[in-house]
Protein backbone atom coordinates (compact mmCIF):
# COMPACT_ATOMS: atom_id res chain seq x y z
CA UNK A 1 0.00 0.00 0.00
CA UNK A 2 1.67 3.25 -1.01
CA UNK A 3 0.73 6.89 0.60
CA UNK A 4 -0.27 9.82 -2.08
CA UNK A 5 -0.67 12.17 0.22
CA UNK A 6 -1.97 11.85 4.10
CA UNK A 7 -5.23 10.42 3.87
CA UNK A 8 -5.62 9.02 0.67
CA UNK A 9 -3.43 5.34 0.24
CA UNK A 10 -3.00 3.26 -2.88
CA UNK A 11 -3.42 -0.75 -3.37
CA UNK A 12 -2.44 -1.62 -6.81
CA UNK A 13 -5.10 -3.95 -8.74
CA UNK A 14 -3.42 -7.41 -9.41
CA UNK A 15 -4.46 -8.06 -12.77
CA UNK A 16 -5.26 -11.62 -14.09
CA UNK A 17 -6.62 -12.27 -17.59
CA UNK A 18 -9.49 -9.83 -16.36
CA UNK A 19 -8.17 -6.61 -14.60
CA UNK A 20 -8.40 -6.24 -10.68
CA UNK A 21 -9.00 -2.84 -10.03
CA UNK A 22 -7.04 -0.21 -7.85
CA UNK A 23 -8.36 0.25 -4.42
CA UNK A 24 -8.20 3.79 -2.76
CA UNK A 25 -8.16 3.97 1.01
CA UNK A 26 -9.39 7.42 1.73
CA UNK A 27 -9.57 9.51 5.26
CA UNK A 28 -7.23 10.25 7.75
CA UNK A 29 -4.84 7.99 9.78
CA UNK A 30 -6.29 9.42 13.28
CA UNK A 31 -9.55 9.84 12.45
CA UNK A 32 -10.53 5.83 12.68
CA UNK A 33 -12.69 6.80 9.49
CA UNK A 34 -11.64 4.95 7.12
CA UNK A 35 -13.40 4.39 3.59
CA UNK A 36 -12.18 2.05 0.58
CA UNK A 37 -12.82 3.32 -2.97
CA UNK A 38 -13.73 -0.36 -4.76
CA UNK A 39 -12.31 -3.49 -4.31
CA UNK A 40 -11.75 -5.29 -7.19
CA UNK A 41 -11.66 -8.75 -9.18
CA UNK A 42 -13.30 -12.15 -7.59
CA UNK A 43 -10.42 -13.79 -6.06
CA UNK A 44 -7.75 -10.83 -4.90
CA UNK A 45 -10.17 -9.82 -1.66
CA UNK A 46 -7.52 -11.54 0.33
CA UNK A 47 -4.67 -9.81 -1.05
CA UNK A 48 -6.22 -6.41 -0.09
CA UNK A 49 -7.07 -7.23 3.18
CA UNK A 50 -3.21 -8.20 3.47
CA UNK A 51 -2.59 -5.19 2.58
CA UNK A 52 -4.55 -2.77 4.47
CA UNK A 53 -2.63 -5.39 7.58
CA UNK A 54 0.58 -4.82 5.95
CA UNK A 55 -0.01 -0.94 6.45
CA UNK A 56 -0.99 -1.69 9.88
CA UNK A 57 -4.71 -0.68 9.56
CA UNK A 58 -6.90 -1.29 12.26
CA UNK A 59 -9.98 -3.65 9.73
CA UNK A 60 -12.33 -1.82 12.23
CA UNK A 61 -11.71 1.69 10.95
CA UNK A 62 -12.51 0.77 7.79
CA UNK A 63 -16.59 1.92 8.02
CA UNK A 64 -17.35 1.75 4.23
CA UNK A 65 -17.35 0.81 1.04
CA UNK A 66 -17.91 3.40 -2.22
CA UNK A 67 -18.09 2.09 -5.22
CA UNK A 68 -17.19 4.04 -8.60
CA UNK A 69 -19.04 1.83 -10.20
CA UNK A 70 -19.97 -2.08 -10.14
CA UNK A 71 -17.96 -3.53 -13.02
CA UNK A 72 -17.15 -6.74 -12.27
CA UNK A 73 -13.35 -5.97 -12.22
CA UNK A 74 -14.03 -3.53 -8.97
CA UNK A 75 -16.90 -5.36 -7.11
CA UNK A 76 -16.15 -9.11 -8.05
CA UNK A 77 -14.33 -9.53 -4.43
CA UNK A 78 -16.41 -7.49 -2.36
CA UNK A 79 -18.32 -10.64 -0.39
CA UNK A 80 -14.60 -11.86 0.51
CA UNK A 81 -14.27 -8.35 1.83
CA UNK A 82 -17.29 -8.32 4.02
CA UNK A 83 -16.59 -11.38 5.20
CA UNK A 84 -13.31 -9.86 6.97
CA UNK A 85 -15.33 -6.71 7.86
CA UNK A 86 -18.72 -7.30 7.98
CA UNK A 87 -19.46 -4.13 9.65
CA UNK A 88 -18.52 -2.05 6.63
CA UNK A 89 -21.17 -0.07 4.97
CA UNK A 90 -21.94 -0.09 1.04
CA UNK A 91 -22.49 3.24 -0.44
CA UNK A 92 -23.23 3.31 -4.37
CA UNK A 93 -24.80 5.68 -6.47
CA UNK A 94 -28.39 4.98 -6.96
CA UNK A 95 -28.89 3.94 -10.73
CA UNK A 96 -26.35 0.86 -9.72
CA UNK A 97 -27.32 0.13 -6.54
CA UNK A 98 -31.06 -0.92 -7.29
CA UNK A 99 -30.42 -3.30 -9.85
CA UNK A 100 -27.57 -4.67 -7.66
CA UNK A 101 -29.97 -5.14 -4.33
CA UNK A 102 -32.48 -7.15 -6.91
CA UNK A 103 -29.73 -9.39 -8.35
CA UNK A 104 -29.71 -7.20 -11.85
CA UNK A 105 -26.15 -8.41 -12.79
CA UNK A 106 -26.87 -7.05 -16.29
CA UNK A 107 -24.02 -4.07 -14.94
CA UNK A 108 -21.56 -6.37 -13.25
CA UNK A 109 -20.91 -8.34 -15.85
CA UNK A 110 -21.60 -5.59 -18.85
CA UNK A 111 -22.13 -8.37 -21.36
CA UNK A 112 -23.62 -11.48 -21.76
CA UNK A 113 -20.70 -13.35 -23.31
CA UNK A 114 -18.40 -12.13 -20.13
CA UNK A 115 -21.31 -13.00 -17.60
CA UNK A 116 -20.97 -16.95 -18.67
CA UNK A 117 -16.92 -16.72 -18.84
CA UNK A 118 -17.25 -15.02 -15.38
CA UNK A 119 -19.26 -17.44 -13.44
CA UNK A 120 -17.34 -20.64 -15.38
CA UNK A 121 -14.04 -19.01 -13.92
CA UNK A 122 -15.12 -18.28 -10.44
CA UNK A 123 -17.48 -20.81 -9.75
CA UNK A 124 -19.82 -18.38 -8.99
CA UNK A 125 -23.73 -18.68 -9.13
CA UNK A 126 -26.47 -16.62 -10.79
CA UNK A 127 -27.34 -14.04 -8.20
CA UNK A 128 -23.74 -14.31 -6.29
CA UNK A 129 -23.16 -10.55 -6.41
CA UNK A 130 -26.21 -9.19 -4.96
CA UNK A 131 -25.31 -6.90 -2.45
CA UNK A 132 -27.58 -4.24 -0.08
CA UNK A 133 -26.61 -0.88 -0.19
CA UNK A 134 -26.76 0.93 2.90
CA UNK A 135 -26.44 4.79 0.94
CA UNK A 136 -27.23 5.43 -2.19
CA UNK A 137 -25.34 8.28 -3.74
CA UNK A 138 -26.98 10.77 -6.27
CA UNK A 139 -24.40 12.96 -7.15
CA UNK A 140 -23.66 16.23 -5.72
CA UNK A 141 -23.00 15.53 -2.42
CA UNK A 142 -20.04 16.35 -0.11
CA UNK A 143 -18.68 13.82 1.94
CA UNK A 144 -17.28 14.63 5.24
CA UNK A 145 -15.81 11.27 5.95
CA UNK A 146 -12.03 10.64 7.80
CA UNK A 147 -11.84 14.18 8.10
CA UNK A 148 -11.57 15.29 4.98
CA UNK A 149 -14.63 16.71 2.61
CA UNK A 150 -14.82 14.45 -0.69
CA UNK A 151 -17.28 15.55 -3.36
CA UNK A 152 -19.57 12.92 -4.99
CA UNK A 153 -20.01 13.60 -8.95
CA UNK A 154 -22.07 11.60 -11.00
CA UNK A 155 -20.41 10.57 -14.44
CA UNK A 156 -22.12 8.38 -16.34
CA UNK A 157 -21.09 6.87 -19.61
CA UNK A 158 -18.84 3.90 -18.65
CA UNK A 159 -21.71 2.66 -16.84
CA UNK A 160 -24.86 4.49 -15.72
CA UNK A 161 -24.14 5.21 -12.18
CA UNK A 162 -20.48 5.80 -12.19
CA UNK A 163 -19.19 8.32 -9.52
CA UNK A 164 -16.03 10.84 -9.40
CA UNK A 165 -14.94 11.26 -5.84
CA UNK A 166 -12.74 14.73 -5.33
CA UNK A 167 -10.96 16.04 -3.17
CA UNK A 168 -11.30 19.90 -3.68
CA UNK A 169 -9.06 21.03 -1.22
CA UNK A 170 -5.74 19.25 -2.75
CA UNK A 171 -7.00 18.84 -6.37
CA UNK A 172 -7.17 14.99 -6.24
CA UNK A 173 -9.80 13.00 -9.04
CA UNK A 174 -10.73 9.56 -8.53
CA UNK A 175 -12.59 8.59 -11.64
CA UNK A 176 -13.30 5.08 -11.82
CA UNK A 177 -12.70 3.93 -15.48
CA UNK A 178 -14.22 6.89 -17.01
CA UNK A 179 -10.52 8.94 -17.54
CA UNK A 180 -7.16 6.91 -17.32
CA UNK A 181 -3.30 8.39 -17.67
CA UNK A 182 -2.05 8.62 -21.49
CA UNK A 183 -5.53 10.24 -22.24
CA UNK A 184 -7.26 7.07 -22.21
CA UNK A 185 -10.71 6.74 -21.61
CA UNK A 186 -13.03 4.05 -20.62
CA UNK A 187 -15.47 1.94 -22.84
CA UNK A 188 -18.61 2.94 -23.68
CA UNK A 189 -20.33 -0.55 -25.21
CA UNK A 190 -21.21 -2.55 -22.50
CA UNK A 191 -24.95 -2.55 -20.81
CA UNK A 192 -25.45 1.14 -19.22
CA UNK A 193 -23.39 2.42 -21.42
CA UNK A 194 -23.40 5.69 -23.45
CA UNK A 195 -21.55 7.44 -25.47
CA UNK A 196 -22.79 11.03 -25.37
CA UNK A 197 -23.11 10.90 -21.18
CA UNK A 198 -19.68 10.15 -21.51
CA UNK A 199 -18.45 12.59 -23.58
CA UNK A 200 -20.42 14.84 -21.24
CA UNK A 201 -19.20 13.33 -18.34
CA UNK A 202 -15.12 14.40 -19.81
CA UNK A 203 -16.03 17.36 -19.98
CA UNK A 204 -17.72 18.08 -16.82
CA UNK A 205 -14.74 16.23 -15.31
CA UNK A 206 -12.30 18.64 -17.14
CA UNK A 207 -13.75 21.82 -15.29
CA UNK A 208 -11.78 20.58 -12.21
CA UNK A 209 -8.76 21.36 -11.51
CA UNK A 210 -6.72 18.06 -11.01
CA UNK A 211 -3.15 17.82 -9.36
CA UNK A 212 -3.53 14.07 -9.05
CA UNK A 213 -5.54 11.68 -10.75
CA UNK A 214 -5.87 8.01 -9.38
CA UNK A 215 -7.82 5.73 -11.99
CA UNK A 216 -9.48 2.42 -11.83
CA UNK A 217 -6.55 0.86 -14.01
CA UNK A 218 -3.28 1.42 -15.40
CA UNK A 219 -0.76 4.26 -14.58
CA UNK A 220 -2.01 6.57 -11.46
CA UNK A 221 -1.23 10.24 -12.59
CA UNK A 222 0.59 12.24 -9.52
CA UNK A 223 1.29 15.23 -11.43
CA UNK A 224 -1.24 15.62 -13.88
CA UNK A 225 0.05 18.35 -16.79
CA UNK A 226 -2.50 21.44 -16.49
CA UNK A 227 -5.04 21.13 -18.77
CA UNK A 228 -5.02 17.13 -19.10
CA UNK A 229 -8.78 16.54 -18.82
CA UNK A 230 -9.74 18.60 -21.21
CA UNK A 231 -7.33 17.57 -23.90
CA UNK A 232 -8.39 13.93 -23.28
CA UNK A 233 -11.97 15.14 -23.11
CA UNK A 234 -11.30 17.09 -26.99
CA UNK A 235 -9.74 14.17 -28.10
CA UNK A 236 -12.44 11.75 -27.96
CA UNK A 237 -15.55 14.21 -28.35
CA UNK A 238 -16.16 12.96 -32.13
CA UNK A 239 -15.84 9.35 -31.11
CA UNK A 240 -18.42 10.10 -28.58
CA UNK A 241 -21.52 10.67 -30.30
ZN1 LIG B 1 -15.65 -0.37 -15.43
ZN1 LIG C 1 -12.46 -1.40 -14.28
Amino acid sequence: MAKIVEGVHFIPGQDEFIPDSHVYVIGKPSSQDLSLIDVGLAGKGEYKIRSLLAAGIDLKAVKRIIMTHTHFDHIGCLSEILRQMPWAEIWIHTLEAEPLEKGDERTVYGMEMFRTMCQTQYGLKPGALTFQVNRKLLGGESLGIGGMAWEVIHIPGHSMGGIALYLRAERILIPGDVVYADYAIGRFDLHGANASDLNKSLKRLAELEVDILLPGHNRILEKVPSGYLLKTARQWESALV
